[in-house]
């Protein structure tokens, strides 16, 4: 029998699959990215299912730590909404349970996950999300795929149970920029907040999204990056801010939102890493919470390419080779 009393701080659950079926060919979101990332850390040994925690689906209590009533039951429960949040038309056309069980309750488990890792990272020092990161998603409202604000739950969570967490900073390295935190905690001078994202004109004349201009004023240190930003501008950016944020805050815990669409063949994020770019990146960020002293909690974000499963796991092999983290 397994020792299932060891558990690594890694979260996840089956049902973080979005979707089923037919519903696959309609969307260019990978449907089981959690799933493959999942399956790519148990081939490398990693972790197994008896030693990583399940993710919980959030309670209607946790929603309500980012939204009132209203908006859980008239936009979680309006599939109008959700088509739109989702840019899939043909839910609005099939019963509501049936996009409920595709689409809702796994996002309601990616969340679960979030606010698991919070605390998780809070006792252990790290933990990881093999879903989550709604970074566009804040208390009365959500855009590009995101249902609920999961990491401002995460963090009222954090705050409501460990007193001593207050100071929050949040990484968001995902390519486009943040708006749900950002708008969440407006008039919270406690989160400090880095995003490095893309920004300009895309061919059609669009903004790239979001383009959220009040949510990028709140911003403690916004990167812009052109379109196909590289390797060695990317990484130094990223440097240049950590070294500021160091020196104008002391976070109690780190998010780290870690959208590997920045990655040159992702459909999306418009810019040009290479894989060991990717991998660079999340050891940087993890080497500057271990040099803060700081716990950090990572969630997964955007995404959009196949084969993300193996790249990401390839990047937790590397911390763990760096920082021993199993
Ligand atoms: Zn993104």
């Amino acid at each position: 029998m397994p020792d299932t009393t060891i558990k690594h701080p890694v979260i996840y659950h089956p049902r973080y699959k979005l979707g089923s079926g037919w519903l696959k060919y309609l969307h260019k979101l990978d449907m089981d990215k959690p799933g493959d990332l999942y399956r790519a850390l148990l081939q490398k040994g990693l972790i197994d299912a008896d030693h990583i925690y399940t993710a919980p689906q959030a309670t209607n209590a946790q929603l309500k730590l980012a939204h009132n009533q209203d908006y859980i039951d008239n936009k979680i429960g309006n599939k109008v909404w959700l088509a739109d949040v989702f840019q899939l038309n043909l839910i609005k056309w099939v019963p509501f349970t049936l996009t409920q069980h595709l689409l809702v309750t796994p996002l309601l488990y990616h969340t679960g996950g979030t606010i698991l890792a919070g605390e998780l990272a809070a006792e252990k020092g790290w933990a990881m999300n093999l879903g989550g990161g709604a970074h566009h998603a804040h208390a009365n409202d959500a855009s590009g795929f995101c249902m609920v604000a999961d990491i401002t739950m995460a963090i009222k969570n954090l705050r409501q149970r460990h007193k001593h967490m207050r100071n929050i900073m949040i990484i968001d390295l995902d390519a486009h920029q943040g708006n749900g935190p950002e708008r969440d905690f407006a008039n919270d001078p406690d989160v400090y907040i880095i995003d490095m994202f893309t920004y300009g004109v895309m061919p059609d004349g669009d903004m790239f999204y979001p383009d959220d201009r009040r949510a990028m004023q709140r911003i403690n240190i916004p990167v812009k990056l052109n379109f196909n930003t590289k390797d060695d501008t990317y990484l130094q950016k990223l440097q240049n801010a950590l070294k500021t944020a160091k020196t104008d805050f002391a976070p109690d815990m780190i998010f780290y939102i870690a959208g590997s669409d920045i990655l040159e063949d992702d459909a999306l994020g418009m810019q040009a890493i290479t894989k060991s770019g990717l991998i660079e990146r999340d050891e940087m960020v993890f080497a500057f919470a271990k040099e803060l002293g700081a716990p950090i909690v990572s969630v997964q974000a955007g995404g959009y390419q196949p084969n993300l499963g193996k790249i990401v796991a390839d990047s937790i092999e590397n911390l763990d080779n760096k920082f021993n983290l199993f």
